[in-house]
C-alpha cells in the first residue's frame, strides 16, 4: 500500500480507496466509500496496517495480534473506533478542501480520540532529558489510534491547510499533503493515477 499522504493520520484516511471528496453529498456517502474499497476489514488489518506505516514495531504488533486473540469483542470495537476515527478525519480534511466549515459530529468524534489520547500521555525521563511517554501502552489494542488522532490534532493546528488535496482519480480521492516547491501536485500518485488519467486523456484525443 503506498504512504503518499505527508502525514500519518492521512495516510490512514487512504486505506479507503473511493472517498467522494464532496462533504456536500453527506456521511452516508463516506460509509458507501468505506464498503467499496477499504483495506481495514478486521482488526488484525489495523495491526497490518500499523506494521507497514512503523507506527508499531513487529514484536509490538505480535503481542496485540495474540492479544487481540484473547479479546476479541474488545478488538472488534476498536476496529469500529478506528474506521470512525478515519471517517471524522476524512470529513474534517474534505470540509477544509472545500472551503466550508467541518461538521460538529466530525470535529467531536476527534474530540473524543484526542481524550482518549491524551490521557495516556505522561511525562518521562529518559537518559538527560524529559520525554512525553505513552503509558501503559503494551497491551492497549487502541494503541496506533492515539497515534492517529494525534497526528490529525498536529496537522490541523500546525500545517499549511491550504496544501491539503484529494486526489481527482477516479474512484480515488485519497488526501495528500502537496508540500511540492510549485505547489502543483495534483495526483496521490502519479505511477496510478496519474498515468491513468493520461492515458483517457490519450484515448479521447484518438477517439474524437
Ligand atoms: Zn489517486
Amino acid at each position: 500500500m503506498n504512504l503518499v499522504g505527508g502525514r500519518l493520520c492521512l495516510d490512514f484516511v487512504n486505506t479507503v480507496g473511493g472517498w467522494n471528496p464532496d462533504p456536500a453529498r453527506g456521511n452516508n456517502d463516506h460509509y458507501a466509500a468505506v464498503a467499496r474499497a477499504d483495506k481495514l476489514n478486521d482488526y488484525f488489518d489495523l495491526l497490518a496496517w500499523s506494521l507497514h506505516t512503523k507506527l508499531l514495531g513487529k514484536g509490538e504488533t505480535q503481542a496485540l495480534a495474540r492479544e487481540a486473540g484473547r479479546r476479541d469483542k474488545e478488538a472488534a470495537a476498536t476496529l469500529r473506533r478506528a474506521v470512525a476515527l478515519r471517517g471524522a478525519i476524512y470529513g474534517a480534511c474534505a470540509a477544509i478542501i472545500h472551503g466550508s466549515r467541518p461538521r460538529a459530529s466530525d470535529l467531536d468524534l476527534l474530540n473524543q480520540e484526542l481524550n482518549v489520547a491524551h490521557g495516556r500521555v505522561r511525562l518521562g525521563v529518559d537518559e538527560e532529558n524529559f520525554v512525553w511517554e505513552w503509558t501503559d501502552a503494551k497491551n492497549a489494542l487502541d494503541r496506533m489510534l492515539w497515534r492517529i488522532a494525534d497526528s490529525a490534532a498536529e496537522m490541523l493546528t500546525t500545517d499549511d491547510l491550504t496544501r491539503l488535496r484529494g486526489c481527482p482519480g477516479e474512484d480515488c480521492g485519497w488526501l495528500f499533503l502537496d508540500i511540492s516547491k510549485n505547489s502543483r501536485r495534483q495526483w496521490c500518485d502519479m505511477q496510478t493515477c496519474g498515468n491513468l488519467a493520461k492515458v483517457r486523456r490519450f484515448r479521447q484525443r484518438q477517439s474524437s
